[in-house]
């Protein structure tokens, strides 16, 4: 099946725009002139549109993003009332769904971040509810919640978790991390392989009609490999994937061996799922105090935030799976964290024998400028999340308090590791901001959500924000040879747009085509 794609402008990293696309069997075979010169089956005529690579997500939680779309859905809404009301008509719409877990809500709509279960009860009081905020480290509980989890006075906070409190010390309905949420939800019905090929198939299809191809899962835990395996098998995963299986610094050398058979049942399919890669967290974050500094917190002289792992294990655990083969992607936000995650890479690269090993750095939100060099000498992936990139309400409020001006503007200093050459690449985060490229494409660019320009050196151009969410990924997953441009024995991944992209930030989606098949 030859087809050719006529009119349209087409950009491409690295290429001057171009006209014409020669397909075979899904595959670019000519490109320019001769691709319109050729005779082909179907002519498919793009008009006055243009046309850019299909975008590739290098940072994501797919399956936590489907998860939490099987319940209500409270984005964006701006007041308690708004988000009663959402949760009361899934409720009436979902009667035998036994425990109504969504997301994710707004913490700042309320001052200080702290939800009462009773503002839940009032529309629900007989099924558990649980609500996650958009930064997933808290959940917002109803009192059945707490009930069925036995949580009163007495139950102390759980080491990393906290849990609020009113005046008498009974819960209030906020808990905070995953120790503490765990108490809750270890008491919810188990997700299953199949609701999680379900929560896959969600995502999937979020994802093409958002014109991604393929992408990251940056956090696998015991299960959700599993699921991939299936929706690769029966053919519900529809776009390509990479995904990484979760290092636990208490059991990681235990689960070596399961994670490697794991592994190996994706053999088979390893031309669509790239499962050789493992995921470490160093940190927390900065707007829950969390993420590890060089120098300690303004408000708490004494603490610098928490390092999740030793300086020794990361080191122990980083080159044992280097050494096995696995891609290591780390999420590191504080200056400390990040720097320990560079001398884990270096520490790695000097031991173990050299190797296409392309490591990655996840988020890199605050880089001691001593640390910047190092990504480009030490060949490591910087992967930003280009949505977070403007001074929002959680920068401005929650961060500058805590980390003081000079920290808070060496936040995201993009312009500056590029220049000094260290590969970029970009992820959403999904379902923590948006899964959609072009809502974050001129973010970095403009360094602005409409306020005042943040950091305004540190802005790049759109063609490099266009790159790093195409180019920047295929490379970060191994497909640079594939995906990620349109060059011929490229696979014809590509999204058509309305207007030019680069000179409009507002350009909307008309179609997506995945290996020359319309998927939108
Ligand atoms: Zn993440």
């Amino acid at each position: 099946m030859r087809q050719i794609f006529k009119g349209g402008q087409a950009w491409s990293p690295g290429k001057a725009p171009f006209s014409g696309i020669l397909v075979e069997d899904g595959q670019i075979i000519a490109l320019g002139q001769s691709a319109l010169n050729s005779s082909a089956d179907e002519t498919i005529d793009l008009g006055q549109s243009f046309l850019i690579p299909a975008f590739g997500d290098g940072h994501a939680h797919p399956i936590f993003a489907g998860r939490e779309a099987a319940g209500p859905k409270v984005n964006g809404l701006q007041s308690i009332k708004e988000i009663q009301v959402a949760v009361s008509e899934f409720a009436n719409e979902n009667k035998d769904i036994p425990w109504i877990i969504g997301g994710a809500y707004e913490a700042a709509i309320i001052e200080g971040g702290d939800f009462d279960a009773h503002w839940l009860d009032e529309v629900v009081s007989q099924r558990p509810v649980v609500l996650h905020a958009v930064d997933h480290h808290t959940i917002w509980v109803n009192s059945k919640a707490l009930e069925l989890s036995g949580i009163t006075a007495a139950t102390k906070d759980p080491a990393g978790g906290s849990i609020s409190r009113r005046q008498d010390g009974s819960p209030k309905g906020t808990l905070r991390e995953p120790e503490a949420f765990a108490l809750v939800l270890n008491n919810s019905p188990k997700n299953t392989i199949e609701s999680d090929v379900k929560a896959i198939k969600y995502a999937c299809q979020q994802y093409l009609k958002s014109g991604v191809t393929f992408a990251n899962d940056s956090w696998l835990e015991a299960g959700m490999a599993e699921a991939y395996l299936a929706a690769v098998k029966s053919g519900d995963l529809k776009i390509d994937m990479n995904i990484s299986h979760l290092a636990n610094p208490d059991s990681w050398r235990g689960d070596i061996a399961k994670i490697e058979s794991l592994v190996k049942e994706f053999e088979p399919y390893k031309s669509q799922v790239n499962a050789r890669s493992v995921k470490f967290l160093a940190d927390g974050a900065l707007s829950s105090g969390t993420a590890a500094l060089l120098e300690p917190y303004l408000d708490q002289p004494e603490f610098s935030g928490l390092k999740i792992w030793s300086d020794v294990e990361l080191m122990a655990a980083v080159k044992e799976f280097d050494s096995r083969g696995f891609q290591i992607h780390i999420h590191a936000i504080g200056d400390g964290a990040i720097r320990q995650a560079l001398d884990a890479f270096e520490a790695m690269q000097r031991v173990n024998p050299k190797w296409d090993r392309r490591p990655v750095l996840v988020h890199a939100q605050l880089i001691h400028p001593q640390d910047l060099p190092r990504f480009s000498e030490l060949g490591v992936i910087a992967n930003f999340q280009p949505l977070w990139m403007y001074l929002d309400p959680m920068n401005k409020e929650l961060i500058l308090p805590r980390i003081g001006e000079v920290r808070n503007n060496q936040q995201y200093q993009l312009r500056t590791l590029v220049d000094s050459g260290a590969r970029i690449a970009f992820g959403s985060d999904w379902p923590v901001t948006s899964e959609v490229p072009l809502e974050g494409l001129n973010v970095p660019v403009t360094r602005s959500k409409g306020g005042p320009a943040w950091s305004p050196n540190e802005a790049i151009s759109i063609e490099e924000s266009l790159q790093f969410y195409t180019a920047g990924v295929a490379y970060q997953n191994f497909r640079e040879n594939d995906l990620g441009k349109l060059e011929v024995g490229f696979r014809a991944d590509f999204v058509v747009l309305n207007k030019d992209p680069l000179k409009n930030s507002d350009a909307e989606i008309l179609s997506v085509y995945k290996a020359g098949k319309k998927v939108r």
